[in-house]
């Protein structure tokens, strides 16, 4: 959300490094995220992620229909309604269970790029197709323009100190976010962490499915939903389960849940960065040497 501004910048920019990239002879030290963001439709290969939500790519990706009965896809000058097909019914299913819990649907955020791989901003996943945003902001209207569609903005459901929900909140967001989770095809679902504690409270006796929501900083005017690796995608790397999945009968309603909102922990997220200390290598900076072999294909399929 918070680079929403960048996006139409990135896209001129973009467009005038792709026509240097195409020329010049360090085509191996151009940022993976140039490439992959300058392709504009899906390669033509039969459907394959390839690598890891965070590094990776995605043969044969799909568009999700910018609209439908039960959603619209948002701030389409992105390109980032695209993805495995596997994620687009999905998303499809889930927009009307929405209706069917008194949403209009689901207005739907970033997918992947029509080739996944690294992007220009925002996210360091949602690289092989199986990563989706969903709107915390219910729609009124399932009618917006592609113009609306980049004016609008969704809304918070947690205070400004992060440490509960606000009045945004509500029985719905829960109720969605459970049928998520409850959904086989879902690994993991992020969202700010005052939502999962105020689920937590909420949930009563029947509360496994809190065990595949996890928190998450920022995640407040979204919750990003996570596939897994569908069954024959033999290039798909699954994510590892976190303790909390291991440890048996575990809902993640605890102390790990309560330091996300903790003092100690909200301090070190405003403290600003160690000028001296090494910089993580981020996605943005990754070249096609960083990713899979496969992405070169990828990449240079028609
Ligand atoms: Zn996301």
């Amino acid at each position: 959300m918070k680079n929403l501004p960048f996006s139409n910048l990135a896209c001129m920019a973009l467009t005038t490094f792709f026509a240097l990239a195409i020329t010049s002879p360090v085509w191996s030290e151009t940022k993976a995220n140039q490439l992959f963001g300058a392709k504009l439709k899906g390669s033509n290969q039969p459907v394959n992620p390839i690598g890891s939500y965070a590094k990776g790519c995605i043969a044969g990706g799909v568009l999700l229909p910018e609209s439908g009965p039960t959603w619209q896809a948002m701030r389409l000058s992105r390109n980032r309604n695209w993805g495995h097909p596997v994620l687009i019914d999905f998303l499809i299913d889930l927009s009307q269970k929405a209706k069917e819990l008194g949403w209009a649907g689901l207005y739907i955020g970033d997918l992947s790029q029509p080739r996944g791989g690294p992007m220009t901003s925002g996210h360091t996943s949602h690289q092989i197709g199986l990563d989706a945003d969903i709107w915390m902001l219910p729609p009124e209207r399932l009618d917006l323009t592609r113009q609306e569609r980049e004016d609008i903005s969704s809304i918070s459901i947690r205070t400004t100190d992060q440490k509960n929900v606000n009045e945004n909140w509500t029985d719905t967001h829960m109720n969605l976010l459970r049928a998520t989770s409850e959904d086989p095809r879902v690994d993991r679902i992020f969202v700010a962490a005052a939502a999962k504690i105020r689920m937590c409270e909420q949930a009563g006796d029947d509360r496994m499915w809190l065990q595949k929501i996890r928190p998450y900083y920022g995640h407040n005017y979204h919750f990003h939903i996570r596939l897994k690796c569908p069954e024959t995608a033999a290039n798909c790397i699954t994510q590892t389960p976190t303790v909390n999945e291991l440890s048996k009968g575990g809902d993640g309603c605890d102390e790990n849940l309560a330091y996300w909102v903790s003092d100690y922990f909200l301090d070190l997220l405003k403290k600003p960065p160690d000028p001296n200390a090494p910089k993580p290598r981020h996605v943005r900076d990754y070249v096609m040497a960083d990713l899979p072999e496969e992405c070169e294909t990828v990449l240079n399929s028609p």
